[in-house]
């Protein structure tokens, strides 16, 4: 049997000709067998591809031939192309969809003027160093922190990454400008933005994870400073780093504990809640708390 591979990677780096690129980037992934999803703009490339393993070194050599992807950082997991629809391949204004395009500045060093890098050791460091002032700010989508996060972080209240401009303007986090801040996501793209946007905005000390939550988590499981699971863009939904992983969320309907979201049963709707397994066995009656429900 073939082995299959999925990777991931993304690029800050100027683009000059984004719609060449996808042309490129689409024949060499139509070439090879992958299906997956690329986004490319004028500032950088974010990719997602599976496939035979053969296929998948292959695109990653010749996509490293383009000068600006030449240090692209990739992570393996396991899959296939079949665990993608098709393969998508799009020009955008932004590869992280802050709404904010204007706003990032990126060179052949990546961003300009974002976060300090922090790998997971250097985080312990800082936080050993600094103690309670640090303060972690997370970088998703609110309701993944429902399950897991850094103890004590700070969880915006955004739905959608481009919530985070009007979140960071509306003045609520202006007593954290003179604090140690470490913004955090799931594999630290959203980060490269994020903390970008909080250094331009006046907050003074800003670092970002490296590698975000999933290197940490390889790093230290649950013998640092997470605490729980971590919600994944896949059908596997979360995952936890060891055993010994804490269960943080909670059933909406009767309070167990649970990592699992189901998808509210009204199809016109897409949000997810947390429900025990006893709870979500008839997917039908699901209708979320955050509207469907009354
Ligand atoms: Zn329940
Ligand atoms: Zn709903």
């Amino acid at each position: 049997m073939a082995l299959n591979r999925i990777v991931l990677f993304y690029a800050f780096t100027p683009v000059v000709d984004p719609a060449a690129v996808r042309l490129w980037q689409r024949a060499l992934c139509e070439k090879l067998g992958l299906r997956g999803r690329i986004l490319i703009s004028p500032d950088g490339i974010n990719a997602t591809v599976g496939g035979d393993i053969k296929a998948v070194k292959a695109y990653l050599k010749t996509t490293r031939e383009y000068s600006g992807f030449k240090d692209i950082d990739v992570k393996w997991s396991d899959g296939s192309a079949e665990d993608f629809p098709r393969l998508s391949v799009k020009v955008r204004d932004e590869i992280v969809s802050f709404g904010a395009p204007g706003e990032l500045t990126v060179d052949q060093g990546g961003v300009v003027g974002g976060g300090t890098h922090l790998l997971p050791e250097e985080l312990h460091d800082l936080v050993e160093a600094k103690g309670d002032d640090v303060v972690f700010f997370d970088g998703r989508n609110a309701f993944e922190a429902q399950i897991g996060k850094f103890k004590n972080a700070v969880v915006p209240d955004v739905s959608t990454t481009h919530d985070f401009i009007k979140e960071l303007d509306s003045g609520k986090y202006d007593a954290l400008k003179d604090k140690p801040v470490v913004t955090y996501c799931t594999g630290g793209i959203r980060c490269e933005v994020l903390s970008s946007l909080m250094v331009s905005r006046g907050f003074n000390e800003v670092y970002q994870l490296e590698g975000g939550i999933v290197r940490y988590g390889e790093t230290f499981k649950d013998e640092g400073l997470w605490e729980g699971s971590l919600y994944v863009f896949d059908k596997r939904m979360h995952l936890e780093f060891s055993e010994k992983s804490a269960t943080i969320g909670a059933c909406v309907r009767c309070a167990a504990p649970t990592s699992k979201f189901e998808n509210c049963s009204n199809p016109g709707c897409r949000n997810l809640a947390l429900y025990c397994a006893a709870c979500a066995e008839d997917p039908a009656t699901l209708l979320c708390p955050q509207g469907c429900a009354d």
